[in-house]
């Protein structure tokens, strides 16, 4: 299955890339076909994952998977939520926002840190396709009051794990994508989709 993934994020291309392997899938990232991103309008990650994959699905003729993810901090009623790369501002880099996320809740309690990250993924055959499939997941952890950990993106060096005292970044990427938000939502995809074609293991 060909197919183009909707994401200018260097670390997610990666981890979809590893839960997309060959032969069964040729992925393709959306840079092969433009360099424009898309303004994300929507209110809720699906939404933002659909106007994504349709903004790649048109530029590359593809069938299209996008992905819309983020941290949810209890604390601040769920924020930075769908804001999570723009957290410090548009064109923030992982490590600004990472900071801006200490600063505001330096002084909480390690049971006010309670968050989860989000990832809604979603496919489309075309741009006009009337019924994307949608698979959403979600990753229960807490927000450390220092980093730890060299891998990862984003927020991954202060996401402690909510049953083991480890970072997302001090975990090994395979690792990471058995457990990960992204990878429970991308195993949901493939397995809606292997319902639909005759994809082979
Ligand atoms: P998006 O590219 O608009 O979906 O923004 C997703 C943002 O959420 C990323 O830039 C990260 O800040 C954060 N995020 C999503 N998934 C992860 C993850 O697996 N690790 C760390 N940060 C993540």
């Amino acid at each position: 299955m060909r197919l183009v993934i909707a994401t200018g994020n260097a670390g997610k291309l990666k981890e979809l890339r590893e839960l997309l392997p060959p032969p069964a899938f040729e992925v393709l990232p959306q840079s092969q076909f433009t360099s424009v991103s898309v303004e994300e309008t929507g209110l809720t990650f699906v939404e933002n994952a659909i106007l994504k994959a349709r903004h790649a699905a048109e530029a590359s003729g593809l069938p299209a998977i996008a992905d819309d993810s983020g941290l949810e901090v209890d604390a601040l009623e769920g924020a930075p939520g769908i804001y999570s790369a723009r957290y410090a501002g548009v064109g923030a880099s992982d490590e600004d926002n990472l900071r801006k996320l200490l600063a505001v809740l330096e002084g909480k309690s390690p049971a006010e840190r309670t968050a989860r990250y989000q990832c809604a993924l979603v496919y489309l055959r075309s741009p006009r396709d009337p019924s994307p499939l949608i698979c959403q997941a979600s990753w229960e952890g807490r927000i450390t009051s220092n980093r730890r950990g060299a891998g990862g993106f984003g927020y991954d060096p202060i996401f402690e794990l909510a049953d083991r005292p480890l970072t997302v970044a001090e975990l090994p990427a395979a690792e990471k994508n058995l457990l990960s938000h992204r990878g429970k939502a991308l195993r949901g995809l493939v397995s809606q989709l292997r319902q639909i074609y005759p994809i082979a293991p």
